[in-house]
C-alpha cells in the first residue's frame, strides 16, 4: 500500500506555503532523495493546469462548437489545414499568456542537484523550456514548433497565424503543428529515451499525470519494476496510484519546491 497523506488545501482554496508543511516529505522519500543518483520526473497536464493552461477539453468561445478530438488528427488537417491552424494559433495565444509556476522552476533547479536528471513531459505547452529547463524530452511534441506533414522537416513556430493556403515546405508538403495527434505514434527517440531513463533511475516522480494515457503511464511502472522509488504527486490520486511507493496529494507547485529544498538540505549537510 502506498503512503497516502491527506490533501493539502487551505480554507480559502488558495495555494499553500510549501514550507509550512514539512510532513509532506516522509522519511522514506528523504532517504530516496539522499541516495538518488538519477532522478526522473514525468510531468502531465496537472502541472500546466496550475499555470492556467486550459485542459484539452475545456471549451472557449468560437471553438466551443468543435470537438478537439476532431481537430487534433491528421485527417482533420488534411481535410481543412486552415481550420486546424487557426485552432492551434488560438491555443498558442492562450499558452503564451500564462507563466511557468513554482513546480516548473523547481525542476530547473533539479538539474544541478542530482548526478543525473531526466525531465520527460506529456505537455506540449513549452512551459518547462520557458522556465529555464535545458533538456526536456517531449513525448507529445511542442505546440511552438512545426514540421512538414510529408518530409518531417522541422520549422520554428510562427508568430503570425499561417495564411490561407497554409504554409508549405520546400518539398511542397503542408507544414503542420509539431504535436502528436490522436492516432499517431509518439516520437520514437523520445519514447526510447524515456523508457531507458525509467529503467535505470533510482528515484521517479510522476507529477500531474492521470495515469490513463499510455505509453507514458507505463513509465512509473517500469521504474518501479526496476527498483526505483516511485512517487506520485497529484492533488487527486491517479489510476495507477496504488502501484506507487508513495503518493503526495498536493499540487506540484507546492510539492516540487519542497522536494528541492529537502534535496538542498540533505546534499549540502551530507
Ligand atoms: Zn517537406
Amino acid at each position: 500500500m502506498p503512503h497516502v497523506p491527506s490533501p493539502i488545501t487551505s480554507e480559502t482554496g488558495d495555494s499553500v506555503d510549501p514550507f509550512s508543511h514539512p510532513s509532506l516529505i516522509t522519511p522514506s522519500l528523504e532517504h530516496a532523495i539522499a541516495e538518488a543518483k538519477h532522478l526522473v520526473v514525468l510531468t502531465g497536464a496537472g502541472v500546466s493546469a496550475e499555470s492556467g493552461v486550459p485542459t484539452f477539453r475545456s471549451s472557449g468561445g468560437l471553438w466551443a462548437q468543435y470537438d478537439p478530438t476532431q481537430l487534433a488528427t491528421r485527417e482533420a488537417f488534411s481535410r481543412d489545414p486552415d481550420l486546424v491552424w487557426h485552432w492551434y494559433s488560438w491555443r498558442r495565444g492562450i499558452i503564451r499568456g500564462v507563466q511557468p509556476n513554482p513546480g516548473h522552476f523547481a525542476l530547473v533547479e533539479a538539474e544541478t542537484l542530482f548526478p543525473r536528471f531526466s525531465l520527460i513531459t506529456q505537455n506540449v505547452d513549452n512551459l518547462h523550456r520557458r522556465a529555464g529547463s535545458s533538456d526536456v524530452h517531449e513525448l507529445h511534441g511542442n505546440i511552438e514548433r512545426s514540421r512538414c506533414l510529408d518530409c518531417a522537416r522541422a520549422y520554428p513556430g510562427d508568430e503570425a497565424p499561417p495564411s490561407e493556403n497554409a504554409l508549405r515546405c520546400e518539398c511542397g508538403g503542408l507544414i503542420r503543428p509539431g504535436v502528436v495527434w490522436f492516432g499517431e505514434s509518439l516520437p520514437e527517440s523520445e519514447l526510447i529515451f524515456a523508457q531507458e531513463a525509467a529503467r535505470t533511475c533510482d528515484l521517479f516522480l510522476s507529477v500531474g499525470t492521470s495515469g490513463l494515457v499510455y505509453p507514458a503511464a507505463a513509465l512509473p511502472l517500469i521504474a518501479h519494476q526496476n527498483g526505483a522509488y516511485v512517487v506520485e504527486i497529484n492533488p487527486e490520486l491517479s489510476a495507477i496510484a496504488r502501484q506507487m511507493d508513495e503518493c503526495i496529494a498536493a499540487p506540484s507547485g507546492v510539492a516540487l519546491p519542497m522536494i528541492i529544498e529537502t534535496t538542498k538540505r540533505l546534499r549540502t549537510t551530507a
